[in-house]
This record gives structure tokens, sequence and C-alpha cells, in this order.
């Protein structure tokens, strides 16, 4: 998957490493490296409505705070939207109070 931007990354690279990044620790110094990667893909991020999500996630991740398990499972049910190629609810993903949270369906073979 990609957008019509031309970015030195690509858009699926760009949310392959959100996804680690929900999943995992990332090591002291990687963040600059992702706010940079993700500051490229700024345009396909809004498109989905992570952008604001990304830099909450960012910030938490360079101020050494636990990520919200809420907002994680909101990135995490729209990345799999993304990625599977169904239709994305437009908005941010942050945006809006309670808001169904979608169910994470377990595909094979994404990581
Ligand atoms: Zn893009």
């Amino acid at each position: 998957m990609s957008c019509e931007e031309p970015h030195e990354t690509d858009c699926s690279e760009v949310l392959d490493h959100l996804y680690e990044f929900l999943d995992r620790e990332m090591p002291e110094g990687d963040c600059t490296k992702f706010e940079s990667h993700f500051e490229e893909c700024s345009p396909c991020l809004e498109k989905y409505g992570l952008e604001q999500a990304v830099k909450k996630l960012v910030k938490r991740c360079c101020g050494h705070d636990d990520v919200p398990s809420d907002l994680r499972s909101k990135v995490m049910g729209r990345i799999d939207l993304i990625r599977s190629g169904q239709a994305v609810p437009d908005g941010d993903v942050t945006a809006g109070p309670g808001t169904e949270t979608p169910v994470r369906a377990e595909a094979p073979g994404v990581e």
C-alpha cells in the first residue's frame, strides 16, 4: 500500500513501524528516527486520522511514558483497517469520546 505522495519511506513501512512502536518498547534514541519517519508520511497519517495519535505516541515515547491502552487499541484497530484495505472512518482516531473500539483481527501473516 502506498499513496500518491512521493516519500523516501513507503507508507506501509511507516505503518509497520507504528505497529512495532505500539507493540514493543522502543530503544532510547529511536524516537527521533521515528519522528522524522512519521513526519515524512504526515499527509497519509492525517488522511487515516492517525496523525494526532502518532504525535501523542512519539511524545509519550520520548517522555518515557506509557501509551494509554485505549489509544493503543484505537490505533491498532485503525491500522488493521488500513492494512486490510477496508474503509477507514473519517476523523482523527483520537477524536470523540467512547467511540467503538474495533476488535483487532488477527490476520495470518501479519506480525
Ligand atoms: Zn504516504
